[in-house]
């Protein structure tokens, strides 16, 4: 009894419990594709950098509606004009939040090959509210959401596959009980450092069979295990002058000033990734990086640029993770079962839903999510409060055209009343 107390004191000490989360992983030995792999800049596969397709996954965050719909159709045509090396459409991934979404064109998009992920119901701020929620608060945001998507675009729930939480705050385990449990498949949502230098491999994306033992660049990261889910680090970027990090695309903080230097940033970043270990190139952002004409121009050139290079595909979180799994060479992608597509042209036109033009019908459907709407939505709010509790001083304002004596004998009826 007493060497089983000191066993149980030396364990607690020592985290040594016979559980994974404890073990080291080990690529050849206790974690194998396509259910399991170790953090780690390696190809999948084995395979050289040569015999590797540059994965290119942009990602969207937030509503989708008039403010960006005109922007995705730019750079992703209805028309499938723009085609990866096998032939199919290029795609991105949407990361989309209830407030101010127009779920037609979030159907119209699932439908032409576009994936669409959850990124929460509410939105709400502050950040730190995301990493202090219960686990039942979590779970409506996340799956209130993923069910608006299944219900209101149509779209399929074992499609919506991802998640990513507001402000990439991570919320411990909490969130990842909730999506292990409920089948998502993967998170974006915790950030990792940028390689020391232009010449340093990146991280690929890896499943939670063991501990997260990586840099916590936002606390609090996972600490326990999840068997076969994938975690995709966001990687930072580098700004276009290479002197300070960005999480966004759209987040540093020397913005780019014109499209030559937009480019830049874009194509430095990219060309680490396609330089060494060719990990999968994540360019996240928000699609209001586009009011500036030239950022959209840059975007623009910048996917016609990867489009002349016959080891490049732009494609979504979820086709990449199938070539993890199942690590094939450029020279047998054509053949790629995951990747190949059953397209035809303006296939969107198909999907019979009604688009919300007019921006005022989405507004304040739900609680609002910007400091600016807050406060919109308290003053409105204010207003209907005052005008209800003092409806009728204001309709004998109204009918006394604003007679004083009225008032105040309006005001003594409500007395006795
Ligand atoms: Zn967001």
């Amino acid at each position: 009894m007493k060497k089983l107390f000191i066993w149980f004191v030396f364990c607690a000490v020592c985290e040594c419990f016979p559980y994974p989360a404890n073990l080291e992983c080990y690529a050849s030995n206790n974690c194998t594709l396509p259910k399991c792999r170790c953090m780690g800049i390696d190809i999948p596969g084995g395979y050289t950098r040569i015999e590797t397709p540059q994965m290119v996954v942009i990602t969207f965050d937030d509503a989708t509606n008039w403010e960006n719909w005109d922007y995705y159709r730019y750079l992703f045509p209805p028309d499938g004009s723009r085609v990866n090396p096998n032939g199919c459409p290029i795609a991105m991934t949407l990361f989309v939040s209830n407030n101010y979404t127009d779920y037609c064109m979030v159907k119209k998009l699932h439908a032409r090959g576009m994936e669409i992920a959850d990124h929460s119901y509410t939105h709400r701020i502050p950040r730190l509210w995301w990493a202090n929620a219960t686990k039942e608060e979590l779970a409506y945001e996340i799956l209130t959401q993923r069910q608006t998507l299944a219900t209101r675009a149509g779209i399929p729930i074992s499609d919506i596959s991802g998640w990513r939480s507001p402000y990439l705050q991570p919320g411990e385990d909490k969130v990842f009980e909730i999506l292990s449990e409920n089948n998502f498949t993967f998170d974006a949502t915790i950030s990792h450092p940028l390689p020391l230098d232009s010449y340093s491999q990146v991280i690929w994306p890896f499943t939670l069979d063991y501990r997260f033992n990586t840099v916590c660049h936002i606390d609090p990261c996972p600490a326990k295990t999840y068997p076969g889910f994938w975690l995709l680090p966001v990687v930072i970027v580098m700004d276009y002058r290479e002197e300070k990090y960005c999480v966004y695309i759209d987040s540093c903080e020397n913005p780019p000033t014109n499209i030559e230097e937009s480019f830049h940033l874009l194509w430095k970043n990219f060309l680490r990734n396609y330089r060494t270990n060719r990990a999968p190139f994540h360019v996240n952002l928000h699609s209001s990086w586009f009011k500036q004409d030239f950022n959209l121009k840059a975007m623009d050139k910048f996917i016609k640029q990867l489009l002349t290079m016959d080891d490049v595909y732009i494609t979504t979180v979820t086709k990449s993770l199938e070539w993890i799994k199942h690590p094939t060479p450029l020279s047998q992608l054509k053949d790629f079962d995951p990747w190949k597509c059953n397209y035809k042209s303006n296939q969107e036109d198909d999907v019979i839903c009604e688009m919300t033009t007019d921006p005022k019908k989405l507004r304040f459907r739900l609680l609002p999510t910007s400091k600016e709407s807050v406060l919109s939505f308290v003053f409105c709010v204010t207003v209907v409060t005052l005008t209800i509790k003092y409806y009728k001083k204001i309709c004998w304002l109204a009918i006394s055209g604003f007679n004083t004596e009225n008032w105040e004998l309006g005001e003594m009826d409500d007395k006795e009343a």
